[in-house]
């Protein structure tokens, strides 16, 4: 039988916490219709929309403006109807 190698997790492959690009949220920005759900729940305000920015549907996306504010509680990505964000845990203590 033929061995095969798994599948790489590209997408999962991230800096990791404490490198100085590390980003526990990830926008899908041309999914983002800015209603603002998920930063009426982000309790350190680490959200904003980008008001420098339009997407394909017209709407300024959400951006994550503090990541060290961020506490990867995920609220936000539970709040979004159109599943637009993504959350990277910190490793514990980080
Ligand atoms: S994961 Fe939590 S702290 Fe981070 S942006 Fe979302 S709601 Fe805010
Ligand atoms: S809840 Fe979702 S669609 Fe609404 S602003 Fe946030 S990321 Fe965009």
């Amino acid at each position: 039988m033929a061995m095969h190698a798994p599948l790489a997790d590209t997408p999962l492959r991230r800096p990791a916490s404490g490198h100085p690009s590390f980003r526990p949220v990830l926008v899908a920005s041309e999914r983002c219709k800015g209603c603002g759900l998920c930063i009426d729940v982000c309790v350190p305000r680490a959200l904003a929309l980008d008001a420098l920015h339009v997407n394909a549907m017209g709407h300024h996306p959400v951006v994550l403006t503090d990541a060290d504010a961020c506490t990867s509680c995920a609220k936000c990505a539970r709040m979004c109807p159109d599943a637009a964000l993504s959350i990277f845990a910190r490793p514990r203590g980080a």
